[in-house]
């Protein structure tokens, strides 16, 4: 026998995997939390995520969860935002804002530079500088 148990990470009771990983208690109170939610948002759709909480009595961490699944879209909301995970600024979309996505692909990129071997690059003539331009 095979089966596909696991603990829920939220209250640990043993549960049968499925997409989701939450057990079924769990994945109900997670849907009814959206919905309060959701639904709070279509009736107030200028509220910021500390109105969204105080008035559905939802976390506002799980809120700020919501959006960073993609179950609520930031930018369907005019005052919704969430925190970059790199610098805390609020964005309403992805895990980081503009400057840290910028900043992560330059030190990327510079990563993957210094990886690769240098190689005869100095003999090719297209790369020739001229220092100062007129
Ligand atoms: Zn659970
Ligand atoms: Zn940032």
């Amino acid at each position: 026998m095979n089966l596909n148990v696991a603990n829920c990470p939220r209250c640990g009771r043993i549960f049968a995997k499925t997409v989701r990983n939450l057990c079924p208690q769990c994945l109900a109170e997670e849907e009814e939390l959206y919905q309060k939610v959701y639904r709070y948002l279509r009736e107030n759709p200028k509220s910021t995520v500390q109105q969204v909480s105080e008035n559905t009595g939802v976390p506002e961490e799980r809120i700020l969860a919501f959006l960073r699944q993609d179950r609520l879209l930031a930018s369907e909301w005019s005052f919704l935002t969430y925190p970059c995970e790199r610098c805390g600024t609020p964005i309403k979309s992805g895990r980081y804002c503009e400057k840290c996505t910028v900043e992560m692909q330059h030190s990327l990129d510079a990563a993957a530079r210094s990886i690769k071997p240098r190689e005869d690059k100095d003999h090719r003539s297209g790369y020739h500088y001229k220092g100062h331009l007129r």
